[in-house]
């Protein structure tokens, strides 16, 4: 209890230092922070245009991929709109990784689906990989899992299972319609541990995590080709969709 209280109180000092030294402001509206926020404002946080994707199974989301590869359930925290897409911007390229776990556990608060097994970041490129240093879809999994592990203590997250094929494979096709006709060709199924899950007798569920929803292409393909490789349950989560 009492190192508990140590603890948080030696963060809030280390905060009220940080503020000293560096000004702290919100990415959304970039009004200065106090101590006691992070990354997003008080404000702004209350204002957050939720997309209300979990209420429902034929919300807007969902819809993305009637027709294509069967998805249980499609669930977005916000729309990616307006001031809104500073969130998803900071988290991916300015290294807000403390940002993208707080919002990945809000959406994982959200996600009504308890039967989550195995949380799948879609692949990030080696060298993108290497140059960003993190993956934002593996940063908001991590959130996503401390919201689930509520649910599902044995709910994990599985980073080899689903693999981005070598970068220059895919970029050296020149045409952009020619690209996303190909986005299937950017990911392959890890064999291995393909044959370690199907070896457990049960069929898992997977929840596939990338930061904005737009077209669907990328998700489609990677849950298309999950869906060959394994007999799996597939949901999607991301943290905002394009309304
Ligand atoms: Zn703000």
């Amino acid at each position: 209890m009492l190192k508990e209280r140590l603890k948080k109180d030696l963060l809030s000092w280390a905060r009220s230092l940080a503020d000293f030294f560096i000004r702290r402001e919100c990415v959304c509206c970039s009004r200065p922070l106090e101590s006691f926020e992070s990354g997003i404002c008080t404000i702004c946080l209350s204002e957050i245009p939720l997309s209300y994707t979990w209420s429902s199974n034929t919300s807007f989301a969902d819809k993305t991929f009637w027709g294509r590869c069967q998805i249980e359930k499609v669930t977005c925290l916000f729309l990616y709109k307006g001031k809104y897409r500073n969130l998803v911007y900071s988290i991916k390229y300015k290294g807000n990784i403390r940002l993208g776990i707080r919002l990945g556990k809000m959406l994982g608060e959200v996600i009504a689906e308890e039967s989550i097994d195995y949380i799948i970041p879609v692949p990030l490129h080696r060298r993108k990989k290497r140059k960003r240093g993190y993956n934002q879809s593996e940063i908001i999994g991590r959130g996503i899992l401390q919201a689930l592990r509520k649910k599902n203590p044995a709910a994990k997250i599985e980073t080899r299972l689903l693999e981005r094929k070598d970068f220059t494979t895919t970029q050296t096709r020149k045409d952009r319609a020619d690209r996303w006709l190909n986005v299937r060709d950017a990911f392959r199924v890890n064999p291995e541990k393909a044959l370690q899950l199907a070896e457990n007798n049960t069929i898992p569920h997977f929840l596939i995590i990338d930061d904005v929803l737009t077209t669907g292409a990328t998700l489609d393909a990677c849950a298309s080709l999950l869906a060959e490789s394994i007999k799996c349950r597939i949901s999607i989560a991301t943290l905002a969709a394009v309304p």
